[in-house]
């Protein structure tokens, strides 16, 4: 362990014995029973404008920590993390702006010093560094050879500052190809790939500047990128107006970069990711079944949500706002805790662990970091349980969603004979991908079920507040969960785990192509790497696995998911595309042969 990770270990514990003197005490009336009262003492705390909507490395995420922990404890269930309750794990949790953030443009007469903020800005997912160099107009800054069109053919922009403007030739056409290669972040990887030093971005149809935010990937564009403001941008062109020059690119898809050769630009870009410790919170309770107590039934629950509106936010307000997160997802952590005590007086003959998990939506890193590195044996897992969204049970619909039934043998059965003294109309879903924490068993190769009340209105927006759950209905959904637990639990044998095929991508939309490629979005190294392939899909024909690091796509180097993104709309179905994969410590090249979506 080096100083620096046990210094930020103290800080953590220190920190820890500070926010646990100041969570509430437990609810006032507490039995073993799931209660409305006390799944409502629940949700209300978790959703609390104290909790500041739980956002990840948060105080208030900290908090939610603390009342789990006292929670399992006061419930009688074992610690099973690796400290305590606790399974704490290192995470980019954000980014930030350091003081050294400059911009100076200089033409024959006059030399501008941009004001950070206010003239430029730097994206999150820029690199930090420094450049000087003449300034290169680049158009759109696209190169797409499936549409013989390259803003950087014409020009040689080797370690120079490159300009380009968002949006596309084809802006006017919503279907255009182009869509799914001109975001910022295409941008930068055609510009890093030409060999730019660093990239410059105008909106040339609006003001203002892009917020400096953290889009949730964990891995840099690999260039500097900034955002600079339209009248700033507009300044530059002396000879030919930025609008005329886009118009006639526009009407002749053809490029028409130069070098502005009397702009001479100097860049320094202080940019760099924050990492702080997150951590899931784990108790287990023993089965009562000697023979089959070594079984492990997960019941899983994410505490985090938005804080005050972090990536994924659907607010588009202009204050900063608490995202209070009382369905998503207070509600499934609350029923959580509920079955943990119901259990733990009306023990199951298999044992069940109980998994509050960090940073589900920041791309479920906190499961995904569990099932790498279990606190109990991943091969003593004998299914798991999922609830994220349980509070918002309609009435009228009375409508359940059950994912993953299809998962193992005897589910979909199980499921609907529980159902029969409850009549939910279930929304049944075989396979068990999806965006949320049994993802990430599944993945692994386990069977899942996962419980949610569907999507509304409030959805990722501050308006998601505890007086809108329908407690009487999650009370219901959350018995119900208890009683298909039993039922898989009364028989003998494990379920046994089936793949379910589909055929979609449910997290990469938008494109053409059809590959199956699972991302891990916890990943940290450069490169796109996959937690696994769909079966029957390209990838899986291709040869490729679980842990793989995609480097190389086509003509495309990766370093992050989105360089990938970028890549796949570059090409068409039925092309055999080579792909270069590290694996173990070595590269090797596979043929990926694309389908249509
Ligand atoms: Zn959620």
């Amino acid at each position: 362990m080096t100083r620096t990770r046990l210094t930020t270990i103290l800080l953590l514990a220190a920190a820890c014995a500070a926010y646990a003197q100041t969570i509430p005490p437990p609810p006032p009336t507490s039995t073993a029973d799931v209660t409305i009262d006390e799944l409502g003492y629940h949700i209300r705390y978790l959703a609390s404008d104290e909790l500041e909507g739980r956002g990840t490395g948060t105080k208030g995420g900290e908090l939610a920590v603390s009342y789990l922990e006292r929670e399992f404890q006061r419930y009688g269930l074992a610690p099973a993390g690796d400290k305590g309750y606790r399974q704490t794990f290192e995470a980019v949790t954000g980014v930030a702006m350091g003081a050294d953030n400059t911009l100076t443009l200089s033409t024959a007469g006059a030399r501008r010093t941009l004001l950070v903020g206010r003239d430029f800005t730097p994206y999150g997912f820029s690199a930090a560094g420094r450049a000087s160099s003449p300034l290169v107009f680049a158009g759109y800054g696209i190169n797409a050879p499936n549409k013989q069109y390259n803003d950087y053919a014409s020009v040689d922009v080797k370690g120079r500052v490159v300009l380009v403007a968002k949006g596309h030739p084809e802006s006017g056409n919503p279907h255009s190809d182009f869509d799914d290669i001109s975001s910022v972040r295409s941008k930068a990887l055609f510009a890093r790939e030409a060999g730019a030093a660093a990239l410059l971005i105008v909106n040339p149809d609006g003001d203002g500047l892009a917020e400096f935010t953290y889009d949730n990937s964990p891995q840099g564009a690999g260039i500097m990128v900034v955002n600079i403001t339209r009248a700033e941008a507009l300044a530059l062109f002396t000879r030919e107006a930025l609008p005329a020059i886009l118009a006639r690119i526009d009407s002749t898809k053809t490029p028409a970069s130069s070098v502005l050769s009397d702009v001479t630009a100097d860049i320094q870009t202080d940019v760099s990711f924050i990492r702080k410790p997150v951590s899931n919170v784990a108790a287990l309770l023993e089965g009562s079944d000697p023979a089959l107590r070594g079984q492990v039934i997960v019941i899983g629950a994410h505490y985090d949500h938005l804080g005050w509106g972090q990536s994924g936010s659907l607010y588009r307000g202009k204050d900063r706002v608490i995202h209070n997160g009382a369905d998503d997802n207070a509600s499934g952590t609350a029923a959580m805790l509920e079955l943990a005590q119901y259990f733990a007086s009306n023990r199951p003959r298999r044992s069940v662990l109980f998994l509050g998990f960090a940073a589900e939506e920041m791309g479920l890193l906190g499961s995904s970091h569990w099932a790498k590195n279990p606190t109990r044996p991943l091969a003593d897992v004998a299914w798991m349980i999922n609830i994220d969204m349980l509070g918002r049970l309609s009435d009228s619909t009375n409508k359940l969603n059950v994912q993953g039934v299809g998962t193992s043998n005897g589910f979909e059965e199980l499921v609907k004979k529980v159902n029969e003294s409850y009549k939910f109309d279930l929304g049944l879903i075989q396979d068990g991908q999806g965006s949320s924490d049994h993802a990430s068993f599944y993945r692994k190769d386990l069977p899942v079920l996962f419980f949610f009340t569907g999507l509304h209105t409030d959805y990722h927006r501050p308006s998601d507040d505890a007086d809108k759950i329908n407690l009487p209905g999650e009370q219901r959904a959350a018995r119900f969960i208890a009683d298909v637990l039993r039922a898989i639990d009364a028989r003998d044998e494990r379920p046994l785990f089936t793949k379910v095929v589909v055929k979609e991508d449910r997290r990469v939309r938008g494109f053409n192509v059809y590959v199956g490629t699972i991302p891990d979005y916890g990943n940290t190294e450069e490169g796109f790497k996959i937690t696994g392939t769909s079966p029957g899909s390209p990838a899986e024909k291709a040869g490729l696995k679980a842990g793989d690091l995609i480097v190389q796509f086509g003509d495309t180097k990766l370093k992050n998911i989105y360089d990938y993104m970028n890549a796949l709309g570059l090409h068409k179905p039925e092309e055999d595309v080579p792909v270069t994969v590290k694996r173990g410590g070595e590269l090797l090249t596979l043929t990926i042969h694309l389908v249509k979506k």
